[in-house]
């Protein structure tokens, strides 16, 4: 099936004011690459600036609760992000995973609220290095997106999955090729087996050091459909030429 290519940046606790300019210029070259779908996971306190300042690109959260409202301090829900102006967040990055104790049960619980806010959804899933290394990578992370899924999905289109080994984000380290293709193969058939045919729709991302250096061979593995980016999503520079090798 054709799935187009999302490339996603996520700008972690990166980005004030002074950097309306560079999402300026991320959102100008998105534009000239329509055969790619490009957004812009920011911090929660940059999402209505920059949706006012760059209306044509997709700008979305890094988290959301999935309460609607309510007694949880410093925490944001899916109204709240559509308000601001956002259409998608991030659920579930192991570096949420890892700091906040998200469970799989809680990231289930975000996807599935933002979702039924009308959010669109980038859910993260990935191994640590010791899991890799043991050669359970494949069983562990099939596993963990079998307990991160939403129960159902309407529109496949508004659903990613990322796939991004812990020890490969902000490391400069990235998997083989070969170990690329075996893991987004496998997740997809879990995708199936969840969703049935709308499983062939969903997108799963690559994420963990993608670069301009290593995109186009990563997007020519079968089964990437984009790329969660990090460090290199945060100037034009850097990120652009990432959208153009996803457009091929
Ligand atoms: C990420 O944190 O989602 C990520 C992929 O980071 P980086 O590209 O910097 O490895």
């Amino acid at each position: 099936m054709e799935r187009k290519k999302l490339v996603a940046g996520n700008w972690k606790m990166n980005g004030t004011f002074a950097h309306l300019p560079e999402i300026r210029a991320i959102a100008a070259g998105a534009a000239d690459s329509r055969a790619v779908d490009v957004a812009l996971c920011l911090p929660a306190t940059l999402i209505d600036r920059a949706v006012r300042a760059v209306p044509g690109l997709p700008i979305g959260g890094q988290d959301v609760h999935a309460a609607a409202n309510g007694a949880h301090t410093g925490c944001i829900s899916s109204a709240m992000l559509l308000d601001a102006g956002a259409s998608l967040t991030i659920v579930g990055h192991s570096e949420r995973r890892e700091a906040q104790h998200e469970s799989d049960a809680d990231v289930r619980a975000k996807a599935e609220a933002a979702l039924a806010a009308g959010l669109r959804v980038i859910l993260c899933v990935g191994e640590s290095l010791e899991v890799r290394e043991r050669g359970e990578a494949v069983a562990a992370v099939s596993s963990q997106l079998d307990a991160s899924l939403p129960p159902a999905i309407n529109h496949p289109e508004d659903f990613a999955v990322a796939y991004e080994p812990i020890w490969a984000i902000g490391t400069g380290k990235v998997p083989t090729t070969a170990d690329i293709g075996e893991m987004h193969s496998a997740l997809r058939e879990r995708l199936v087996q969840a969703y049935g045919e709308k499983g062939q729709g969903v997108r799963i991302l690559y994420g963990g050091s993608v670069k301009a250096s290593n995109a186009a061979e990563i997007f020519a593995v079968p089964d990437v459909d984009g790329a969660l980016v990090g460090g290199a999503s945060l100037t034009a520079e850097d990120f652009l030429p990432i959208v153009v090798a996803a457009a091929g």
